[in-house]
């Protein structure tokens, strides 16, 4: 309560223009991002500068910013946790990090598929994991699912990073949620006898490794494809222009998607800025920039997608609930590992 009424008469002071903006900095909200700062900093700024309250950014490793979280308990200074891949997000709350958060701009904004049920961590961008293939040497009909990838047809042609990685075991959790345990295993242990390699390298690796004949097709998230053919490496644009996406599953479940999210931490001081600054993060304009920059997609409706995504076309979205990549990773990762998936 205390706080609450300090911001008030920090908004009020500001408005009045009686003293500096120096005068304000205890309205503040402490953010602990997963995301690079410039993904995510001009946003901020443009915050601040609406609301007058000031966001302490630390920015770090997804994994170590829940340990760090984890440890500093009820002395953290974090009132807002940003990372990415839902199964993470479930992690944090599993581990009693997060808080339930009620707003009907938030529910209104991101639709119930991408946040949790009640309201423990809001979807803030999309990501889509499709396949990609080798334009040269696989035309786009010869697969459509992801199941395609445990057939034998494609025995040594695949690219895939490791088991240990959140985007595969979220992937692994989705089929488990559509298909059963018995059948996902069936799956990985079929794609692991296509592999091309031992799993190495991020996504980005798997997608250049198949544009230099490694292999034929890779996974990998879409904002590392359009990383690649946006950004300033030419070897990166020319690898990338070399490869192509299918939209998995367009027929029946949809391609699998995933989140990069917010959830306001169990202990927050500065709980009410931190439900303005995630309510800030999903308004059109913000998901717009959002979405532009890491080319991701916006988690709202009817914002506009950047150029590039546009050229990638439509897809139909897998609509389970992001809280279920979570709720079956314990099972992902030990059917992976059964699978030999290194
Ligand atoms: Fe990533």
């Amino acid at each position: 309560m205390k706080s609450t009424l300090y911001s008030l008469a920090a908004v009020w002071v500001l408005a009045a223009g009686t003293l500096p903006a120096t005068a304000a900095a205890a309205d503040e909200v402490n953010l602990y991002s997963a995301r690079k700062e410039e993904l995510i900093k001009p946003l901020l700024d443009r915050f601040t500068e609406e609301t007058g309250i000031r966001v302490n950014l630390v920015t770090g490793k997804a994994d170590a910013l829940l340990k760090r979280l984890q440890s500093e308990g009820r002395n953290t200074p974090a009132d807002l946790l940003i990372t990415t891949d839902a199964g993470r997000l479930h992690r944090a709350r599993q581990a009693g990090l997060t808080q339930p958060v009620e707003s009907a701009e938030l529910q209104a904004a991101v639709p119930a598929t991408y946040r949790e049920p009640s309201g423990h961590w809001y979807g803030l961008s999309l990501r889509a994991r499709p396949i990609f293939y080798a334009r040269e040497r696989v035309n786009a009909d010869e697969l459509t699912r992801y199941e395609d990838l445990a057939d034998p047809k494609w025995k040594g042609r695949i690219c895939i990073r490791s088991s240990g990685n959140i985007y595969n075991q979220s992937l692994v959790a989705s089929m488990i949620a559509h298909g059963g345990e018995a059948q996902s295993e069936a799956w990985a242990r079929g794609l692991v006898a296509n592999l091309a390699r031992t799993p190495k390298g991020g996504d980005r690796d798997q997608i250049k490794a198949a544009a230099a004949g490694e292999c034929d097709l890779a996974v990998a998230n879409t904002y590392y494809f359009g990383g690649m053919l946006a950004g300033k490496d030419p070897a990166q644009r020319e690898a990338a222009s070399k490869m192509a996406i299918i939209w998995p599953n367009q027929g029946d479940r949809g391609t699998h998607v995933n989140v990069s999210g917010a959830a306001v931490t169990a202990h927050a001081r500065n709980r009410e800025n931190a439900i303005r600054l995630l309510e800030f993060l999903v308004r059109p304009e913000s998901q717009s920039w959002y979405a532009e920059v890491n080319y991701e997609y916006p988690v709202r409706a009817g914002v506009a997608w950047s150029a590039l995504l546009d050229q990638w076309g439509t897809f139909k979205a897998d609509s389970l609930n992001l809280g279920q990549l979570g709720i079956n990773n314990a099972k992902a990762v030990m059917l992976m590992d059964r699978a030999g998936w290194k």
